[in-house]
């Protein structure tokens, strides 16, 4: 069986299934042979896991006309709303695209373009929200350092629990393009 090993300062390990993916979450000092053999003391309740994931399946795939029609609704909810928060956040950016890719939620360049994901169409309104000021911060940091997630926090106090709704279904979404 094919794992991923996760190694923090937790004192205890445990077995997690995200997105078809096992992930074993260790103490940084256990030794890969006692993880192995506490995987494989679980292999039973992994196995069964995996497959009730697979049986609900998620949601079908998108098709051409499906993604043209999330980046023209993109194209229409999005800029508006980076204007109302670049004001929030205190920025000045220069343009809007948007894309449709498998890897990225948002982006944004030195030159202070901004890209978004038509996907997020599909997510509720604050994770784009989240996305949305996540970008416009990089424009006053242009890091993940401290600074960069007060700043957030000052202008979407809930971004943290928005970014993980994506972090828990964002996968999924992005599944979904795959197809294609
Ligand atoms: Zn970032």
């Amino acid at each position: 069986m094919q794992y991923r090993i996760v190694r923090s300062d937790r004192k205890t390990v445990a077995l997690q299934i995200h997105e078809g993916e096992v992930i074993v979450r260790a103490p940084r000092a256990m030794r890969e042979s006692e993880i192995a053999s506490f995987v494989k003391k679980h292999e039973g309740w992994v196995q069964k896991k995996l497959s009730a994931q697979e049986k609900s399946g998620g949601e079908p795939p998108l098709s051409n006309e499906d993604v043209r029609t999330l980046a023209d609704r993109a194209l229409e909810v999005i800029p508006p709303r980076v204007k109302h928060y670049a004001a929030v956040v205190g920025v000045h950016y220069n343009r809007v695209t948007i894309r449709n890719q498998k890897t990225k939620w948002g982006s944004c360049s030195g030159k202070g373009n901004l890209n978004f994901n038509c996907l997020l169409m599909l997510a509720p309104i604050e994770v784009l929200d989240s996305v949305i000021v996540h970008e416009l911060c990089h424009l006053k940091h242009m890091n993940h350092s401290k600074a960069f997630y007060d700043e957030v926090l000052r202008a979407y106090p809930a971004y943290h629990k928005w970014n993980r709704w994506l972090k828990e279904h964002g996968g999924a979404l992005i599944r979904r393009m795959t197809q294609r």
